[in-house]
């Protein structure tokens, strides 16, 4: 049995696992990185690609903007480019109801240095005259955009590879036991990793870890639904969506620049995260073509050439698992970011490998807490537990 040791071990090679790996060589600590399949493969890979802030909870504009900052130089600090281009992000609304909650956002995110504008029909239309008939408003974030999610993880990968992260793929982990003041985490062709620090970025598997640690959390696994169409002539800069409380209705699109429609919304569909498939359910792709016809009628002729999703982990409050474990020292977690955590990849491995490396972060993650879920907390499991044996339920 081979033993390698590192100051910290990080488990799951999506963008969070990669970029967390890349950000800890820069402080110079030594890290292995082990992905079951290859690096970015899962949700990291197959998303929609949107770079957006506005939006989201406003507590986590601090972690979103530090993202921000860091997509900005992305191919300066990695060597790779991962196409992040930063064309806005257009929000539009059906009613006034809607309008008015998107005033309230702009107004309070002020205070987290992220500035939308309202505009309103006649500003939309002659701004952005793809948009059809219905939308009264919108809201503009001039600086989110798109990136290539096939390219960003695998790249954060290399880079870390390359600053001499050891990186191993088709890996899985089984288990993490404690060996006195260290961890040892065993994977499934018997090799043995030693560290003082375990870092946990398994996405929607997160929980069959933790809960070895005693700390269980209800998060599920669903697929967002993604199509993608034949080229049409660029027309459509910016990334846009529809603001609506009615789910049937969530349609959000971007334009490549080589011309296809990427576009997604509408209800999940189911997700298994112990076979590891996400269907694609017809009737969904049809409900977003309608919507979609709605928002740009012009995109309504266009053939659909590919649909996909991938396996998201959510948790009951849509935030995501990320900081410290609260039962276990040098335990670290950052896992189920609930659909919207591409945008917050290249941050989230920064605070990350700030929090292992100093013992704290300048960026506030306390309302991520797993502590949150302490309700739930059940013995300790470790050194019996199986990720193989676990099963992530579809909602
Ligand atoms: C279809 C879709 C569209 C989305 N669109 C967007 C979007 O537009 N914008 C946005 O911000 N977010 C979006 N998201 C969400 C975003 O993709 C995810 O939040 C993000 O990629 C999560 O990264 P991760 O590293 O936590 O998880 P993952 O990419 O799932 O990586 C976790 C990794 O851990 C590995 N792993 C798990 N268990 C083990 C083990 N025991 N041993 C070894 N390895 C293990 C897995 O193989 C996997 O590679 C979307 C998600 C999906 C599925």
């Amino acid at each position: 049995m081979t033993r390698q040791q590192a100051d910290v071990i990080v488990i799951g090679g999506g963008f969070m696992g990669a970029s967390a790996a890349f950000f800890l060589r820069q402080r110079g600590r030594s890290v292995i990185l082990i992905e079951r399949d290859l690096v970015g493969q899962q949700a990291s890979g197959v998303n929609f690609g949107n770079v957006r802030r506005q939006g989201r909870f406003l507590p986590q504009l601090p972690l979103a903007n530090r993202s921000r900052e860091i997509w900005g130089r992305l191919d300066e600090l990695i060597g790779e480019d991962a196409e992040f281009i930063p064309t806005g992000y257009l929000r539009l609304c059906y009613c006034k109801e809607q309008l008015g909650r998107l005033e309230q956002y702009a107004a309070d995110a002020k205070a987290y240095d992220l500035d939308l504008e309202i505009l309103g029909r006649n500003a939309l239309k002659a701004r952005f005259p793809f948009v059809g008939p219905e939308p009264i408003a919108a809201i503009y974030s001039p600086r989110d955009g798109h990136a290539n999610p096939r390219l960003a993880a695998p790249a954060f990968g290399r880079a870390a590879a390359r600053a001499g992260a050891q990186v191993f793929e088709q890996t899985e982990v089984l288990s993490i036991t404690k060996a006195g003041e260290d961890f040892e985490v065993g994977c499934s062709d018997g090799r043995v990793f030693r560290s003082p620090a375990v870092l946990v970025t398994a996405g929607a598997w997160g929980n069959a870890l933790s809960e070895q640690f005693g700390e269980p959390v209800p998060i599920v696994a669903r697929g967002p639904q993604m199509a993608v169409t034949e080229p049409m002539p660029y027309a459509i800069e910016p990334v846009v969506g529809l603001a609506t409380a009615k789910e049937k209705e969530v349609i959000y699109l971007r334009q490549v620049t080589r011309g296809n429609i990427v576009f997604g919304g509408g209800p999940r569909g189911p997700a298994h995260a112990d076979i590891r498939r996400a269907y694609v359910l017809p009737q969904n792709t049809l409900g977003q073509l309608v919507q979609l016809q709605r928002l740009i009628p012009a995109l309504g002729s266009l053939s659909i050439i590919r649909t996909w999703s991938g396996i998201e982990g959510y948790l009951p409050d849509d935030l995501p698992i990320m900081g410290p474990s609260a039962r276990e020292p040098g335990l670290y977690y950052a896992f189920g970011f609930c659909g919207h955590g591409f945008q917050l990849g290249p941050g989230v491995g920064d605070v990350m490998a700030e929090l292992i490396d100093r013992g704290e972060t300048t960026t506030p993650i306390e309302p991520f807490s797993i502590a949150r879920f302490a309700s739930e907390t059940a013995a300790p499991t470790h050194a019996t537990s199986s990720v193989q044996a676990m099963e992530t339920s579809p909602r």
